[in-house]
């Protein structure tokens, strides 16, 4: 995803559409995080794209990827992989840290 900022908004550009971050409020504008995440009080790929970005800190994505995986444990790899850095995901499972499923159902 690329990342830029305008004031104190991220634009996060994802496969088609470009949403407004405000990590201050901790805010998507994507439709995802507007009538879901905001909801459950978790933040969508954006804003966990945003805080990779400005933190850029391993341990952080890794506890969150553990803390993820516990929320939803029927989350599989390649839906870590979309979630978080995939590096520290594959990081993770060669560690044996976590264990998470291959999405057999995944299409083309
Ligand atoms: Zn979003």
């Amino acid at each position: 995803m690329q990342i830029t900022k305008e004031n104190n908004i991220y634009k996060v550009k994802g496969t088609k559409d470009t949403y407004d971050v405000n990590l201050e409020e901790k805010t998507c504008t994507c439709p995802h995080f507007q009538h879901r995440m905001s909801q459950i009080h978790q933040y969508c790929k954006h804003i966990m794209a945003v805080l990779d970005k400005t933190q850029n800190r391993d341990q952080e994505t890794y506890k969150k990827i553990k803390q993820y995986l516990k929320a939803n444990p029927k989350a599989t790899i390649q839906q870590l992989g979309k979630e978080f850095n995939k590096e520290a995901v594959d990081d993770l499972i060669s560690k044996q840290e976590i264990n998470p499923k291959a999405d057999v159902s995944a299409t083309q």
